[in-house]
């Protein structure tokens, strides 16, 4: 077993043998946040035929070259979703609808706001010269058919979504979401459903991680309250193996003398592989391994467990749901703020994120105590401080972006500086 470690080597080794869990077919109209299992090739090109992209005359551009106007004889129309079976020859032109396929023998499509009414009935008058091949939108132009068009691990974003359907699609490969299992360990923890009594305090940590679960792409399986004893927590432990892909446990996991999930995890048959990273908050992580499936300790202060998390079980999770991209994306940012205290160990401050007068800048809230919840509600970045800094306004400092994520293989440094 490891001791204090850095997060990235933490990452590694707990990362290592993740592997998607299942895959699942679904309908297209529930597939949204979902991943892709399989890339996607394209059946069809877009558009599917030579089409018109606005209302006016299919024509030969020939024919607008010499004296204009114009008058050409209107031989039909072709309304959008119909096809036109006659022949455009010189000296005659077809009315033609928004994405209307184009009629043959046309080679070019002028506006109807180019064009008025001939004073001859069925003829129409060309105000402008058009060149052939001006205003047709060519078949294939979006999509060709064979295309790869998605890759597996992707997200089903309402793009994609849209892209797939105009392929005729309707059913999608997508991994399953994967099960975490949650345990709150603290003797002195009550469900929000009931009443505290003096030293008691609700369990807030379930609800946020499941919440974060969710937002990873999994489903959350609670464990519900564990006391803080070696055999209880042992036991909620194996159940949560029994029934999810992934551990998860808050609380005991430093070392006092009520501190009992390293001993639990060993006592369920864990191998463990590291205790405590390298960081602050977020110092007391237990990180382990059995058949495959993680196990993961995080510390019971709100705050503290909510980074850690971010950075080691928010990755695990998305991994774990197919996504390519599981780790948040790390920047550079201008520093709005101050920060005097240097710390020996690396700091993860807990920061908003944003653009402030066309510079990609964080701002800091005073309160950064490991148990302080409610600092957490602007947070969307944590400022990534080496150990032995502190930070001047104006500075460049390097921030993870909590709602962002990058592929394992992409150094994802966004330069704003
Ligand atoms: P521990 O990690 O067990 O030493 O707990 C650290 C702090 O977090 C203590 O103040 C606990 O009362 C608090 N805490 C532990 N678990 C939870 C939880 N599930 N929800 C809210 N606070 C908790
Ligand atoms: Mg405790």
């Amino acid at each position: 077993m490891l001791e204090m470690i850095d997060l990235e080597k933490a990452e590694r080794l707990a990362l290592a043998e993740i592997k998607p869990v299942k895959t699942e077919k679904v309908f297209l109209k529930d597939s949204h946040g979902r991943v892709l299992a399989r890339p996607v090739t394209a059946l069809l090109d877009i558009p599917p035929f030579d089409r018109s992209p606005l209302d006016g005359y299919a024509l030969k551009g020939e024919d607008t070259g010499a004296d204009l106007p114009v008058e050409l004889r209107v031989i039909g129309e072709v309304p959008a979703g119909t096809n036109f079976l006659g022949h455009v020859d010189r000296g005659k032109t077809v009315k033609i609808l928004t994405g209307s396929p184009l009629p043959t023998g046309a080679n070019a499509v002028i506006r109807q706001e180019d064009t008025e009414c001939a004073a001859q009935p069925g003829f129409v008058r060309i105000l402008k010269c058009i060149l052939p091949g001006a205003n047709i939108s060519r078949r294939g132009e979006d999509i060709q058919a064979g295309e790869t068009l998605l890759a597996a691990g992707k997200g089903l974003t309402p793009a994609a979504i849209g892209v797939l359907a105009s392929q005729g699609i309707s059913k999608v490969s997508v991994f399953a979401r994967p099960m975490v299992a949650i345990a709150s360990t603290g003797d002195e923890l009550v469900n929000v459903e009931g009443r505290l009594n003096p030293g008691q305090i609700y369990n807030s940590n379930y609800y946020t991680l499941a919440a974060m679960v969710r937002e990873w792409g999994g489903q959350a399986l609670p464990l519900g309250l564990v006391r803080d004893k070696v055999e209880d927590l042992a036991a909620a432990i194996r159940r949560g193996l029994d029934s999810a892909d992934l551990v998860v446990t808050t609380g005991g996991a430093s070392v006092g003398s009520y501190d009992v999930t390293l001993q639990a995890m060993q006592s369920a048959g864990v191998r463990v592989l590291f205790r405590r990273i390298a960081m602050k908050p977020g110092t007391p992580v237990i990180c382990g391994q059995k058949d495959g499936k993680l196990v993961i300790g995080l510390s019971g202060n709100p705050a503290a467990a909510m980074i850690s998390a971010s950075l080691l079980l928010g990755p695990a999770v998305r991994k774990l749901a197919g996504w390519t991209a599981y780790f948040p994306r790390k920047i550079k940012s201008v520093s709005e703020a101050s920060f005097g205290k240097s710390s020996g160990v690396r700091r993860l401050i807990r920061a908003s994120a944003g653009w402030h007068d066309g510079k990609f800048t964080v701002r800091f809230p005073q309160q950064q105590q490991p148990g302080v919840l409610k600092s957490m509600l602007g947070t969307n970045a944590l400022v990534d401080l080496p150990p032995g800094n502190t930070i001047e306004c104006g500075q460049i400092v390097q921030v993870f972006l909590l709602d962002e994520w990058r592929d394992s293989n992409d150094a994802g440094n966004l330069d704003c500086g």
